[in-house]
């Protein structure tokens, strides 16, 4: 019976452990998603770099555009710049 229960506290261990490293991980590369500082503008494909051009957070995500012009047609109709992820199409 003991160790049945060392057994089970290892298994829990190891759960735990698998699930805190995947989490890190996940927290890890979304955070270095795409390499460089950019981001990609949904409405003309244009790469935007994080310091620079307009930022819109539409269903708490943050979108970036490379002009205020690409910003209001975003702001006109978000769907049709984006797929059903939410990700840039
Ligand atoms: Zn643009």
């Amino acid at each position: 019976m003991e160790e049945l229960i060392s057994f089970l506290g290892y298994a829990v261990f190891f759960y735990l452990i698998m699930r805190f490293s995947c989490g890190a991980h996940m927290v890890h590369g979304s955070h270095h998603r795409g390499k460089s500082k950019t981001t990609i503008d949904p409405v003309c494909g244009m790469e935007v770099s994080r310091e620079k051009g307009f930022s819109k957070m539409f269903h708490g995500k943050e979108y970036r555009f490379c002009s205020r012009n690409c910003l209001l047609k975003f702001d006109d109709s978000p769907e049709k710049f984006l797929n059903s992820d939410g990700e840039a199409s």
